[in-house]
């Protein structure tokens, strides 16, 4: 048998992060300068928002202790997986290639280091596209918040050390379940260090129900996703990846790691003293994340808002794919902190992004964070009961200029645009009721039919060129999706479409769009960013997946035609955490009963949590695992090989911006 199937599932690449880059090699072809319909339209920008307004630039500098060292390198010494100098160019007056905007917000987000808050907390900016705090408790340190990196979460450590006493860390808070504010837990403690009792770690309740199950379900496609989103494989530069909205970028290649909490907070408001600290916890669940919580410090008047308030539009839904949001919740919780700790917080910090200082400026803050959510759920809601469709109203909603003219309110991660079209996900999913749309023809044929109905391709491009010159460059995108669907080979169609994402890169003034664009322009004119196959899964990960969700995660991968016919059931037995299940296929789907084994099964398997484990991260191979005498056998062992050779690898790229060529 061999074992690679049992290995390749999709959180290895999710979360492993290691990118090759197409756009490494120096023979590509140059992006292309702005048009005159994207200078134009930054020339609008400049005029409508309010440049002169400065204050987030103090604010983010204020405190300012250290710099960040230039690069952060993997642990085996092999890959930088971080560079803040690459950022280096994100400086003066905004180039022709980049919303103004977003200009403006890439250099705000370049602003990085060690920070003072108030006495007793610090912050370390810029190291991720997250935040770590840290609040010099009685006797050591209380850390928040642990970047999405081991190696990152170290350097962030060493800054802090090489400014100030070196005292141990006695506890750890993640503040929510996103990679980006745990990943990197062991680059800050150790695990025997917790599981000695010398350090805690605090997570909101039902932490661990989404640090990684939540993700691996759909991880390859998320993944692979991200790379739009982020733009890691994107160059850092005028005419590349300029920011991420909410932080710089993501780190690629690092060690991700993950240490359960030991002590979760599952009151609404909860009171705890760490070290003698107090901090008032405030569970915010399902608003950005699952799982959230915001933390208030009485004795420093310091609120943290985890990542509930943001220096810009978070998210109703991510471009990478990703269950969408409560806007009225997230806006509610806002609200409660604005009414409970308002006027009591001298500084409000966030786990992304640089604080707010000032009890005015905060409660405005917080106001205008509070109604964006509102106006946005409440106004999608408004149009939805007057039949419009997704795209009706994302092209409808304006914010109000009271919000709109706040530089905090505006889109650099999240959009008005895709988050309306998230409430409309929300209450009504994906169908807009017009039965034409309920079941029309796939994308290749469609493409192929709608070529054919414009004259064919040649017609189409030379009417798109008129039209990318008079600025269309929404349409002329859409319409050369089309000649590509219909045919990608078409050079053609596909530079034509790449120009025109580019221009809409452009003008972004979401870094997630610019990213998102300047990507599918790149795999239009390069074809597929190349990505390294799954590596072995992290130990961290597959060790925190209930046992059915792993039986789930093969069940993702059955081929039904290879299961066509075919029946078994297989009793397994987990001596060491006490668990049985039956894993029964049937009707080419494989299902799982927990707390039960079947009366009559072809095989059972006894053996232990560990030893799955170890199969799983190739330690060891199921083989092996028999021949050694860690799994006991009854009935046919075949069973499994032949469950086994049904399921299939699933391949960690695939085509967005052209029809895949062979897809299964
Ligand atoms: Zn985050």
């Amino acid at each position: 048998m061999t074992t690679h199937v049992f290995s390749s599932i999709p959180v290895a690449v999710l979360l492993a992060g290691a990118i090759l880059l197409a756009s490494a090699s120096a023979a590509l072809a140059q992006p292309k300068d702005a048009e005159p319909a994207t200078r134009r339209m930054h020339a609008e920008v400049l005029r409508a928002l309010p440049f002169g307004d400065r204050a987030d630039f103090d604010d983010a500098q204020r405190g300012f202790i250290a710099p960040l060292p230039d690069d952060i390198t993997s642990a085996d010494g092999q890959r930088t997986i971080w560079s803040v100098k690459r950022y280096a160019f994100v400086t003066g007056n905004a180039p022709a290639t980049v919303n103004p905007s977003l200009w403006r917000q890439a250099q705000l987000n370049t602003i990085n280091g060690l920070f003072k808050v108030v006495d007793r907390i610090y912050q370390i900016r810029g190291l991720d596209d997250s935040n770590m705090t840290i609040v010099e408790s009685n006797t050591g340190l209380i850390v928040i918040d642990t970047l999405s990196a081991a190696e990152s979460a170290k350097a962030a450590m060493d800054l802090y050390y090489q400014n100030r006493p070196r005292k141990p860390v006695v506890a750890v808070i993640y503040t929510h379940p996103h990679a980006d504010h745990f990943g990197g837990v062991k680059g800050v403690v150790g695990e025997d260090a917790v599981r000695a009792g010398q350090v805690k770690i605090f997570a909101p309740d039902r932490f661990m129900d989404h640090a990684a199950a939540d993700t691996v379900m759909a991880g390859t496609a998320k993944f692979r996703r991200s790379l739009y989103q982020f733009g890691p494989a994107l160059p850092p530069g005028e005419r590349g990846q300029v920011d991420a909205g909410h932080g710089k970028n993501i780190p690629r290649g690092g060690t991700f790691t993950l240490i359960a909490p030991t002590d979760l907070i599952r009151e609404r408001y909860e009171a705890r003293t760490i070290d003698g600290i107090p901090i008032e916890f405030h569970l915010v669940p399902d608003s950005e994340a699952p799982a959230e919580m915001t933390l208030y410090f009485p004795q420093f008047r310091v609120l943290n808002m985890a990542e509930d308030t943001n220096h810009t539009l978070h998210n109703l839904y991510a471009l990478r794919g990703t269950e969408v949001r409560d806007a009225r919740l997230w806006s509610r919780y806002i609200n409660e902190s604005l009414e409970r700790y308002g006027d009591r917080t001298d500084v409000l910090i966030a786990q992304h992004q640089w604080p707010t200082w000032g009890a005015d400026k905060i409660a405005a803050f917080l106001k205008k964070q509070r109604d964006m959510y509102k106006f946005i759920h409440d106004q999608s809601v408004r149009l939805i009961n007057r039949a419009y469709t997704p795209t009706d109203i994302a092209d409808t909603l304006k914010m109000p200029a009271s919000l709109a003219n706040d530089w905090s309110t505006r889109g650099y991660y999240g959009t008005l645009s895709h988050n309306a079209k998230a409430v409309y996900q929300k209450y009504l999913g994906w169908y807009d009721a017009n039965p034409a749309n309920l079941s029309p023809l796939p994308p290749i044929e469609y493409a192929r039919k709608t070529v054919e109905y414009m004259g064919g391709a040649a017609a189409a491009i030379a009417r798109a060129r008129e039209d990318f010159k008079a600025g269309h460059y929404r349409w002329v995108a859409s319409v050369m999706n089309q000649v590509v669907f219909a045919d990608p080979a078409n050079r053609q169609a596909r530079e034509l479409g790449a120009d025109a994402l580019e221009q809409l890169g452009y003008q972004a003034e979401a870094a997630t769009w610019r990213n998102a664009y300047l990507m599918g322009a790149m795999e239009l004119r390069h074809g597929m960013t190349k990505l390294p196959p799954a590596g072995a899964l992290s130990f961290d990960v597959i060790k925190s997946l209930p046992i059915e969700m792993i039986f789930d995660l093969w069940a993702v991968r059955l081929n039904p035609e290879k299961a066509e016919g075919k029946a078994m059931v297989l009793n397994w037995t987990f001596t060491d955490v006490g668990e049985q299940f039956t894993l029964t296929l049937e009707n080419s789907a494989l299902t799982n009963l927990p707390g039960k084994l079947a009366a009559t099964a072809d095989a059972g398997f006894t053996l232990t949590r560990a030893t799955l484990d170890s199969i799983l991260v190739r330690q060891t191979t199921f083989a092996n695992a028999i021949k050694a005498g860690d799994i006991r056998v009854e009935g046919e062992p075949g069973k499994l090989g032949e469950l086994v050779a049904m399921l299939d690898d699933i391949p960690t790229d695939f085509p967005i911006v052209e029809p895949a060529q062979a897809r299964p």
